[in-house]
This record gives C-alpha cells, sequence and structure tokens, in this order.
C-alpha cells in the first residue's frame, strides 16, 4: 500500500521532495522535503528514518508519560505505567 499524501503536498506549496524512504517502524513510504532538509542540515540533525506519523506518535507518548507515575503494579508486582500514584490506595 503506497501512501501518497506528500504529493498532495508539493501539487500546492513550493515545497518539493529530495528523497523518499520507508519509516523503519510502520514501513509506511514518507518524503523529506527540501525546506526540512535545509533546517536539519543547519541543525546537524541527520535525516529521519522514520515517519511523521510515528514521530508525533513517539513525542505523545514521551508527552504523555509525563503526566503518569511509574510504579509496581499490586498484584504482579510488575513495573507499570499508570494514572494513579503509588500512593494510592
Ligand atoms: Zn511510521
Amino acid at each position: 500500500m503506497m501512501n501518497k499524501y506528500f504529493d498532495l503536498i508539493t501539487q500546492n506549496t513550493d515545497a518539493s521532495i529530495i528523497s523518499t524512504g520507508n519509516c523503519k517502524h510502520c514501513n509506511n513510504e514518507f518524503a523529506l522535503y527540501d525546506v526540512e532538509k535545509q533546517v536539519l542540515d543547519k541543525q546537524g540533525f541527520k535525516y529521519p528514518d522514520i515517519c511523521a506519523t510515528c514521530r508525533f506518535r513517539m513525542l505523545y507518548s514521551y508527552l504523555n508519560d509525563r503526566h503518569l507515575y511509574h510504579r509496581k503494579d499490586s498484584l504482579s508486582g510488575e513495573s507499570v505505567v499508570s494514572i494513579y500514584s503509588p500512593d494510592y490506595n
């Protein structure tokens, strides 16, 4: 299945595609744009190997994780991520 949403972006903006690749997490095809490449080159970052959806998914899981508690599960004793603090009984 080819996900060609990025062709819509180049049709409606000045952005052009430098290269395309497959996401290492979900294997969907994604594009690297010239404006994105300029920013990455200027900042010295390496080019992405995961798609924008997976990048946002990782970002939001990190942001959500900051508002959760890491504690031991009361039944299994395993480390879990929970909305309840360790003090909650
Ligand atoms: Zn992906």
